[in-house]
């Protein structure tokens, strides 16, 4: 309120001045699921982990133990009933964590402790559960490898579903959430995500996680805007103040100042305006202004997946990686599971391209089975093709997956981080020999599979020209190239503004890759996330590329700009590109290229 004093006597006062609000803070983070939010933080706090201990009576053992099993059981009753659902959400496949979950809860090696120490110490229930689930994650969180957050999340998930139960709070916190949350924790577990009120929680953001975590595609098949690895935002947020969230370019303010709420009102209205003259393009063809053809498919982690592809106007799938099938299951998945997943989406398909990449476990995503052996350095270590030729029968196992479900319609097969002739040689041979296999069980295939290689490490970049001589195609996979090439790792959010797809180093790899597979003329593509962003598009085009593989989220938006461009604009883009000697040039060069092209595809908004 402004105005005078009581006594109009009296000189006019100053004006008071407004009352100030807390400060806008601007915290930068990774966006892992596009889309604009605002409405009013939810904390979520792990307050489960520091519950008091609870003395019990002598008598009360048998009383509390029989809580804690009463708890076991619901929460697997629970549990499958978000199977259920999540299924219908998400796929089968994406859904089988659930089921995971569930077979923990019956899992004696992590009951059986409980109840011991109900009985020996004499404590509630809930002390109990907190305890014993609290060390088993303590004992992951403190290992010294990043890759155990996913067990981390897995026990705590658990932890927090038995302690909502034992603690009369069977509702959880989050079905009782105002209507427009946005939640924020310091790490959010797949089936939290995945049991969101979609009405209530409008998005949500971690301080901790990386692109490829379990949450992360669980808020991409839900269409959840998302952004995680904000490291300080719980710490900085206050629980029901105003927020926006903005999945696009990854970044979260806090207490927005009136300019900040109108300037992303704007943006949601231009958003879904854009949105839907976007899905006008759908059944277009995703041709240059002079007639150049290029491919627009999809990268997809579950088969179900495909269908979102077609959908939003992609040909085909250029990117399937089958291991989130192995990290959505406790166990290796059998053949069967991994034919049935194949055949689904080769079905969904219905003769578009199709391409599988063989399993890329290892560094970033690590099996269940294989986490009790952490590695010092695993992005330099066992992963990805150096681990399935390590353990043949379960590459073969998914190898006939792969071959027996080409009977049913086009696919092909590509191995992830060749480094090495004798790498793709060895893998091609084991190929053959599962083909014999199958040949002597009378088990149809395709005889004439296309079987290529992701180049995505500086090795294979550079020896393009040697494989392009042995492999029927390339996916050149950028989120891997840029790491290695520039050493930088692509999980760690301290070092994130060095991850530059623009480096000099980059493009010249993926123009010399280009290059070579013209010469030899080997089918080459893209399936890295750059390939997905606008701006680096019109360099890929520019470099040569002709098929790119991007998430589904981002095909409509590279249709516009591919019939919004000639190619002789992309190609003088990449020239000038190659003329500069620092990834700040590129990166300003082709950021002023691509609003000048089509203005549109950014909104006027400039980036943080
Ligand atoms: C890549 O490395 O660019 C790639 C597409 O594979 P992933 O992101 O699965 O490592
Ligand atoms: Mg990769």
């Amino acid at each position: 309120m402004t105005g005078h004093k009581d006594n109009p006597s009296q000189p006019p006062q100053e004006e008071t001045p407004p009352p100030v609000g807390p400060k806008m803070q601007i915290i930068k983070g990774i966006a892992v699921s596009p889309g604009i939010a605002i409405g009013h933080v939810a904390l979520l706090g792990d307050d489960h982990r520091r519950l008091p201990r609870r003395p019990i009576a002598d008598g009360a053992v048998a009383g509390e133990q029989k809580k804690l099993d009463d708890a076991i059981e619901a929460s697997i009753e629970e549990l499958t009933s978000v199977h259920v659902r999540a299924k219908q959400e998400m796929g089968d496949e994406a859904a089988k964590i659930f089921l995971f979950h569930a077979g923990m809860l019956k899992d004696k090696s992590l009951i059986v402790p409980m109840r011991k120490m109900i009985e020996v110490e004499r404590v509630g229930a809930e002390y109990a559960v907190s305890h014993v689930l609290g060390q088993l994650a303590d004992k992951f969180r403190s290992a010294p490898d990043s890759v155990f957050t996913t067990k981390v999340n897995d026990i705590d998930d658990l932890a927090s579903r038995l302690l909502n139960h034992l603690l009369g709070r069977a509702e959880s916190r989050m079905a009782k959430l105002p209507i427009g949350s946005i939640l924020l924790a310091r790490d959010l577990t797949p089936s939290q995500a995945a049991s969101f009120d979609r009405k209530r929680v409008i998005g949500f953001a971690t301080d901790l996680g990386g692109r490829t975590g379990h949450t992360a595609i669980v808020a991409r098949a839900l269409s959840i805007p998302a952004v995680v690895g904000c490291r300080q935002l719980t710490a900085a947020a206050t629980d029901g103040s105003s927020i926006i969230l903005d999945g696009d370019r990854g970044i979260i303010i806090l207490n927005p100042d009136a300019e900040r709420l109108d300037e992303y009102h704007g943006l949601i209205k231009q958003r879904a305006t854009f949105q839907l003259s976007l899905g006008e393009l759908r059944d277009l063809p995703s041709v240059t202004t002079d007639g150049e053809r290029v491919e627009l498919v999809g990268n997809i982690e579950f088969a179900d997946e495909a269908q979102h592809v077609l959908d939003l106007g992609g040909e085909g799938v250029g990117l399937y990686r089958t291991e989130f099938l192995y990290l959505t299951n406790k166990h290796e998945p059998t053949e069967e599971d991994q034919y049935k997943s194949y055949v689904r989406c080769v079905e969904i398909m219905k003769g578009r391209p199709l391409t599988i990449r063989t399993m890329d476990l290892g560094a970033d995503k690590y099996t269940q089975e294989r986490a009790e052996t952490p590695e010092r350095n695993p992005f330099l270590g066992c992963r990805s093709i150096r681990y399935c030729l390590k353990n043949q029968p379960m590459f073969k196992r998914q190898l006939r997956a792969l071959l027996r479900a080409s009977a049913k319609g086009p696919m092909k097969i590509m191995f992830p981080l060749i480094t090495s002739t004798g790498e793709f040689r060895q893998a091609k041979y084991i190929v053959n020999d599962v083909m014999e296999d199958l040949d002597e069980e009378g088990i149809k295939f395709d005889r004439n599979l296309k079987v290529g290689m992701m180049v995505e490490v500086p090795s294979a970049a550079l020896m393009a020209d040697t494989f392009a001589r042995e492999v029927d195609f390339f996916s050149i996979g950028t989120n891997d190239l840029v790491q290695y090439t520039l050493a930088v790792d692509r999980t760690n959010e301290s070092i994130a503004s060095m991850y530059n797809p623009a480096h000099p180093a980059v493009i010249r790899l993926i123009r010399d890759v280009v290059r070579a597979a013209r010469r030899h003329d080997t089918p080459v593509s893209c399936c890295g996330e750059s390939a997905g962003d606008p701006e680096y598009a019109l360099l890929l085009i520019g470099l040569g590329l002709r098929t790119l593989s991007v998430s589904a989220g981002s095909i409509p938006q590279l249709k516009r700009l591919i019939r919004s461009v000639s190619l002789k604009q992309c190609e003088q883009i990449a020239r000038q590109a190659l003329s500069f000697d620092s990834e700040t040039q590129v990166s300003s060069y082709l950021r002023d290229r691509a609003r000048k092209i089509v203005p549109d595809l950014f909104d006027g908004r400039t980036g943080e």
